[in-house]
């Protein structure tokens, strides 16, 4: 059995990285500064390419797989891969943005899921959860670690909850590449690749829960991208690219 070996960034690898994770962090502003009842969804797409062109940056989903926008924009029982379109955002609705950026060489990806107005409390406890799951996989990172120890704070946060984590789509490893070793499920899966891989110092992680308000199950749409849970019930991802450092888990998009 070969063991996966992860991929080591240098502090200044690191440092190249943290200048996309900037842009990801202005585009989340300026999103948080649009949402409100009535806006397009393909109007809050357009306003992140804005920005993000004009700082230098590369959009990573735009004709990923064919995927047709710079941003995947999911609302409500919508979990990942929602199309921007002519969708207005209307009071009530937890709006998940995911947003990926390459800057001189160097990739992150993060996304957050907006609160528009007063929501419920089925809502808010599902934004609450995904959030809460990145914080408390980012709190037990450390140098060596082993991977299903990250999977296993993630999935014990959300069902702590009484809610259910994701299984369908994972996390994964960043840096030169939007994709890298090693995925990283949000939930033990029993596995000896999980089990056995090690994370090493210099490591960059894009770490992505996505939270169900009923079961974990999820279905495509007709549209082959906008994955919605099967019970229509809510749901709700958040996600930053972080890094591994000797000093400790280093959060690149913010
Ligand atoms: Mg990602």
């Amino acid at each position: 059995m070969s063991l996966l070996v992860i991929d080591s960034k240098s502090p200044r690898d690191i440092e190249k990285m943290r200048k996309a994770g900037v842009i990801v962090a202005r585009a989340f502003d300026k999103v948080a500064g649009m949402l409100a009842p009535g806006v397009r969804t393909d109007e809050i797409d357009a306003a992140v390419e804005e920005l993000v062109l004009s700082r230098g940056g590369k959009l990573l989903f735009k004709g990923y797989r064919g995927f047709p926008a710079s941003t995947c924009i999911s609302i409500n029982e919508e979990v990942v891969h929602g199309i921007p379109g002519a969708r207005r955002v209307a009071d009530g609705d937890i709006v998940s943005v995911d947003i990926g950026v390459r800057f001189d060489g160097w990739c992150a990806d993060a996304a957050r899921t907006f609160a528009v107005g007063a929501i419920s409390a089925q809502r808010a406890a599902v934004v609450a959860a995904a959030r809460g799951a990145l914080e408390a996989g980012i709190a037990v990172l450390r140098p060596g670690m082993k991977l299903v120890e990250l999977s296993r704070a993630i999935q014990d946060h959300v069902e702590s909850k009484g809610l259910a984590v994701v299984r369908s789509y994972v996390g994964h490893g960043i840096g030169r590449e939007m994709h890298e070793e090693p995925q990283i499920p949000n939930f033990v899966d029993g596995s000896v690749r999980q089990a056995t891989t090690v994370l090493p110092e210099g490591c960059c992680l894009a770490i992505e829960p996505m939270v169900n308000a009923g079961t974990y199950d999820v279905e495509t749409l007709a549209n082959n991208w906008t994955v919605v849970t099967k019970d229509k019930k809510p749901s709700a991802h958040w996600e930053d690219t972080v890094a591994i450092t000797a000093a400790g888990p280093l959060v690149i998009t913010v």
